[in-house]
């Protein structure tokens, strides 16, 4: 096996060793800065409460395995958890989290006032209106843990160095070879994991990696033993009561023999500056390590006084002790794993809760061992960020207001609220002109929808006259969404699409670089092609669109970063390999600018403002051409995601604002009206085409995901192409598939659980009202037998949904719009 050096022997890093070894590696070095026996990072004080359910799939299947093996090593107390609600909106989450729960196979029970009481007697007598109970949950014994498995590895062959504090990394050629540290000795390795916990972005830097996680300090105390306690736990962590969150304080809670532990996230962020904390010191206590930092009491007072409010039997206590603990937050909430994406064999483990250190530590024994993870770790991916989002002001902004919310109620459309205004495509001012209203991506301002196009919501026929919404649902919403929706289906619509990737993969092996990783036929000259990546085992790591340009030039239509940092890893690789086959890499996106006009009118709309004939005769679909549309030189793809004709027209950015202005004034003639983001979103939905990193991830393969025909029959030799031999739409045991909600009305936002005769089948991925239809139409994973006008229910707020599965897609199947 690999020569592997593991930084940071907190939870995360000896799992890892853990994990690699019960996988068969056994030359693995473990690096720490503290002493073994505690060496002072987060996990050495770490509370240790395990709330398994998460709107993410991902996080939620890392806790229950972190909860099976630290039940495997006897280190969990499954006391169970209760988050409770002091407000209706709270308790309307907690059935959403219920949806959630089910949907993954973790058994909750929404539980009225009294309920909650008996399961937690101290709780005071009103105020409460619910909760939400998850038996599974509990009381991990973190630091505890982390010793047992150091003397598993190590009776398995695991090198444990401590006060070894990791000064440098070595390279060569690219790749890591070693781990400098101070006092001069080298621990050689193919393979280095930094499980440095907040220390990251410092082990990061070593090798230019910026690592996006913020060092915060968060409040946590401990008690004075409360009299109605007494005698209840003989250890003095012992525990019965639930871990019980109160979220609508900031608060959690947890007993400790006949006290309690509180902690607390009501207080302003408080970035810490790991620069300031010094080293390790020799011997670390409870008392002095370096992730302990001074407490406030008068900070804390506003948590005491609401939880002697919430815990009435805590009046007579007091605050034996406090600190402030220093955890890491990210810019997204979500954890840091994978590989430097420009140098081979530096791997990152950070920004990892005690609740999914298990989880994480074996999804990245799975990549090192065996090229992937069982679960989609396309969230947590180290490579997700956009350049944009790596400064040090972006991470700290963010990783902030992540501290804020981290118990906030969030919407799945909610808008970062700063920066904003970080990347603008060159339509930016026009579409202001028109009353944008903006969600950010990725650092891109994109239009949701225009309020210009308010007036048209009442000349709207019947049928497509907007339905009322529940309150959840109409957040982030308009009903001038059915407008634009309208008038694509029946004029035109112009959406911007600037903030999709566009990569340019250019040189004399381009050709055979994107034959050897794409499932379809590369392109011939003059034509795009809609295509998957898969990984080894056949799960689809992205969808992209490969428009050749020339012999050795593809500008290549990708998702997120990721895509870029796996074609920039695989392009190195093959240029080492066969110099004459080199290929190179350039993200172009932020340079160019594209917009989709689509639209039984597109074709009148852009033959004013071109001498090009764009007809479906001169450029049939899938064809690309050069054109100039009013002196501007543009790449015009026939390419459609609404349903409907027309084309992706991508140029620099310098040219943009011209472009748009020359369609949009011959467009007054035709109805054009600038569409958003939601109505592109329903259109595409009634099309059936899936959306990447959430209809389908590196869990699904191409037939589980409906995508079969975009892998080219009899294609062979391409990543993933043995994985798939011998699957098939009939053997995938799960299938996406349509469905319509059966009111016509009832909205459904995705993530929820589906039902027959009361038994979870699957679940929604995606969710819009399909206006075209005049119903919701969602798509969700099924068991393969479910037939057409089978009948569902989806839980939505706890309440059923009736749906049916129906025909995919559930608007013109035939694609006769696109002939035309
Ligand atoms: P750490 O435990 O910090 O381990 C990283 C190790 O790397 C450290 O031991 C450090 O010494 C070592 N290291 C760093 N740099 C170097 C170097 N240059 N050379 C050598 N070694 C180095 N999580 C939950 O799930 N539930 C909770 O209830 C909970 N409560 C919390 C309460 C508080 C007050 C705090 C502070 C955290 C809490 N957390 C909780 C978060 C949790 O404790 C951490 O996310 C988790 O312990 C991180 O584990 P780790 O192994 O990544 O990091």
């Amino acid at each position: 096996s690999s020569k592997v050096v593991i930084i940071g022997a907190g939870i995360v890093g000896v799992n890892v060793a853990d994990e690699l070894v019960s996988r068969g590696w056994n030359d693995i070095t473990v690096i720490e800065q503290g002493p073994l026996n505690m060496p002072g990072g987060s996990t050495s004080h770490a509370p240790g409460l395990v709330f398994q359910v998460n709107s993410s799939k991902t996080l939620t299947s890392f806790a229950t395995y972190t909860v099976s093996k630290l039940l495997s090593l006897d280190c969990f107390n499954q006391v169970g958890g209760l988050e409770i609600a002091t407000t209706l909106e709270r308790l309307e989450d907690l059935k959403r989290k219920h949806g959630w729960a089910s949907s993954l196979g973790i058994e909750t029970r929404i539980l009225g006032p009294e309920e909650c009481r008996i399961k937690y007697p101290l709780l005071k007598e009103d105020g409460i209106l619910g909760g939400l109970h998850i038996p599974s949950d509990g009381l991990a014994l973190a630091a505890h843990s982390v010793q047992l498995l150091m003397e598993r590895t190590r009776r398995a062959g695991v090198r444990y160095f401590g006060q070894t504090l990791v000064t440098g990394i070595q390279q060569a050629n690219g790749r890591t070879t070693g781990v400098m540290t101070k006092g001069g000795l080298v621990f050689p390795a193919d393979i280095v994991v930094s499980a440095a916990g907040f220390w990251g972005a410092k082990i990061g830097a070593m090798v230019g990696l910026p690592v996006p996680l913020l060092p915060m300090a968060h409040q946590y105390v401990k008690t004075t033993p409360v009299a109605a306690q007494a005698g209840k736990n003989s250890l003095p962590n012992g525990a019965q009561l639930p871990i019980l969150r109160y979220q609508d304080k900031d608060l959690y809670y947890r007993e400790l023999g006949d006290c309690f532990g509180i902690g607390y996230y009501g207080h302003d962020p408080k970035p810490v500056d790991v620069s300031t904390l010094g080293e390790t010191p020799p011997v670390v206590t409870q008392q002095r390590m370096p992730s302990r930092l001074s407490f406030s009491a008068t900070e804390f007072e506003p948590a005491w006084e609401l939880t002697t409010d919430l815990l009435p039997a805590l009046k007579n206590s007091y605050i034996a002790d406090g600190f402030d603990g220093v955890l890491s937050f990210t810019p997204d909430g979500s954890p840091l794993i994978g590989q430097a994406p420009h140098i081979d064999g530096f791997w990152v483990a950070e920004a990892v809760w005690v609740t999914h250190s298990a989880g994480v530590a074996r999804a990245l024994a799975e990549i090192l061992t065996n090229g992937r993870s069982e679960l989609d770790l396309s969230s947590c991916d180290i490579a997700r960020f956009e350049e944009a989002q790596l400064s040090e002001c972006y991470i700290k902004n963010t990783a902030s207001q992540d501290f804020v919310q981290v118990y906030d109620i969030v919407h799945p459309f909610r808008p970062r609220e700063s920066p904003r205004g970080l990347r603008c495509s060159p339509f930016h001012e026009r579409q202001k002109d028109l009353g944008a209203v903006f969600l950010e991506t990725g650092g891109w301002e994109r239009p949701e929808w225009f309020e210009a196009n308010k007036e048209l919501v009442a000349q709207l026929p019947s049928s497509w006259a907007p339905r009322d919404r529940d309150t959840w649902s109409s957040r982030h919403y308009s009903p001038v969404v059915a407008a634009e929706a309208y008038k694509t289906r029946t004029s035109a619509g112009l959406y911007d699409l600037t903030s999709s990737r566009r990569i340019e993969v250019a040189g004399p092996g381009a050709a055979e670089f994107l034959e050897r990783l794409t499932t379809n036929a590369v392109s011939d000259l003059g034509k795009v092609v809609h295509t998957l990546l898969l990984d080894a085992m056949g799960g689809i790591r992205s969808d992209l669109t490969l428009s050749r340009l020339h012999e050795d030039y593809f500008q290549v239509g990708a998702n997120s970063p990721i895509d870029l940092a796996y074609f920039t890893r695989e392009a190195r690789e093959q240029s080492k390999l066969s110099p004459r086959k080199f290929v190179s890499i350039k993200d172009i996106t932020g340079g160019t600018c594209a917009l989709g006009l689509w639209g039984p009118s597109a074709l009148d709309i852009i033959t004013s403002v071109t001498d090009d004939d764009l007809s479906n005769q001169a450029l049939p679909p899938n064809g690309i051409k050069k054109i100039f549309i009013a002196g501007i030189a543009v790449l015009a793809i026939n390419i459609s995601w609404v349903g409907e004709r027309g084309w992706e027209l991508h140029t620099s950015a310098e040219f943009g604002r011209h472009v748009w202005d020359s369609l949009w004034k011959a467009g007054q003639t035709y109805d054009l009206v600038a569409a958003g983001r939601a109505a592109f979103y329903s259109l595409r939905l009634e099309k059936g085409v899936r959306l990447w990193g959430i209809d389908f991830t590196t869990e699904k393969d191409p037939f589980e995901a409906g995508l079969e025909h975009l892998v080219q029959p009899g294609k062979v030799e391409f990543v993933g192409h043995s994985a798939i031999q011998g699957r098939s739409r009939t053997s995938a045991s799960s299938r996406l598939r349509s469905l319509t909600v059966d009111d016509g009305k009832s909205m459904i936002l995705g993530n929820e659980p589906v039902y027959v005769d009361g038994r979870v089948v699957g679940y929604i991925t995606t969710a819009a009202f399909g206006f075209s239809i005049g119903r919701p139409v969602a798509l969700a994973y099924l068991p393969s037998a479910m037939k057409e006008g089978d009948a569902v229910d989806v839980e939505y707020f706890g309440r059923s949904v009736k749906a049916t599965v129906t025909s995919d897609p559930v608007f013109d199947p035939e694609n006769s719009r696109l002939q035309t």
